[in-house]
């Protein structure tokens, strides 16, 4: 089987009626472009970047956080091992399950971490440290195609902030002369309430990537880090569904691209309905990729549409899928 499957590495991702799906890798260092590349990703659909800030123990914040010049020189690397193929580069996504250091680790102090600050609040909480980031991101985009990713947003407010912090970044590096290049952004769907307010992030954003770890966590109150609930944590859920299912079908009617970047994307269970409801894009960790094209390549997504729709509309989706 694996060496059956290692032979499709090369093999462009088509379906039986000619649709083009394409692979991507999900990574946490620059380094993990190199088995994305061997497992024939055509790119890096998301690079968590907070594997960079995380374990740097140390007693200060200035001295624990990668500055500007070791960032841009990490996302160069990571650009340069993806050979001109895009990398999409997440901004920082510490609390809740994963956080920065043991130290924060053992606060007891937030209740509810995965409902505190996390992800882009922390980033707008801390606008100096986002600075930071955000200039070395767009630096490395002068080296190849970047596509920056923002995640946990809800708010329309939370759009604006980072919007303008953006700007705010770019007139950073014009005003010291420093090389910058452009960007695609995106915007991680992956609370309820963004899935459920597309317009407005379409309205500012070049593309939306479904974060379905975190989409079923919010969806379905149930931790994903919470052994005791993990029988209760159901990609397949109706309301999980629908929500990934109108969030495809809006960045389409639109002409937006779409990605699923959760663990679902690297699913083989999952592979034919996310066809079937049009998606084209999956991110994955390099591992999956070639399961998933073995899926791909047998697809006809013409007849999946229909299907896709029944599982949709199914008081009991797992078992329809399943046949
Ligand atoms: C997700 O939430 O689905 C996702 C891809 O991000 P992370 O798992 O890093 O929270
Ligand atoms: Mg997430």
């Amino acid at each position: 089987e694996r060496g059956r499957l290692a032979r499709l590495r090369h093999k462009p991702a088509i379906t039986l009626d000619g649709q083009r799906v394409e692979l991507l890798a999900n990574i946490e260092m620059p380094e993990d472009t190199v088995g994305a590349v061997k497992a024939g990703a055509v790119g890096v659909g998301l690079f968590r970047s907070e594997f960079l800030f995380m374990g740097r123990e140390s007693t200060t914040r200035q001295t624990r956080l990668p500055d500007e010049e070791e960032q841009y020189q990490a996302y160069k690397r990571a650009v340069e091992g993806m050979q001109g193929m895009p990398v999409t580069i997440r901004t920082i996504d510490v609390g809740a399950d994963k956080p920065l250091d043991s130290k924060s680790a053992n606060k007891q102090e937030h209740l509810n971490p995965a409902l505190g600050l996390r992800a882009i609040r922390w980033s707008l909480a801390d606008p100096a440290m986002f600075l930071t980031q955000l200039r070395a991101i767009l630096r490395a985009a002068a080296h190849g195609e970047i596509h920056l990713l923002i995640p946990m947003l809800a708010h329309a407010s939370e759009i604006r902030q980072t919007l303008s912090l953006i700007d705010f970044a770019r007139t950073e590096l014009d005003n010291r002369g420093a090389v910058h290049g452009p960007v695609k952004l995106g915007a991680m769907i992956e609370i309820p309430a963004a899935a459920l307010t597309l317009r407005i992030f379409l309205k500012h954003f070049d593309f939306l990537s479904i974060g379905t770890n975190d989409l079923i966590q919010y969806t379905l109150a149930i931790d994903r880090a919470d052994e005791s609930v993990a029988h209760l944590y159901d990609p397949a859920h109706p309301a999980v569904l629908r929500l990934v299912a109108d969030t495809i079908a809006e960045c389409r009617r639109q002409g937006k691209g779409v990605a699923v970047c959760g663990e679902m994307a690297g699913d083989v269970a999952f592979t034919r309905l996310l066809l079937g409801l049009g998606l084209r894009s999956f991110s994955m960790h390099p591992s999956r990729i070639l399961a998933v094209k073995q899926e791909v390549l047998r697809a006809d997504t013409s007849k999946l549409e229909a299907w896709a729709k029944s599982v949709l509309e199914s008081d009991d989706p797992a078992a329809v899928m399943a046949g």
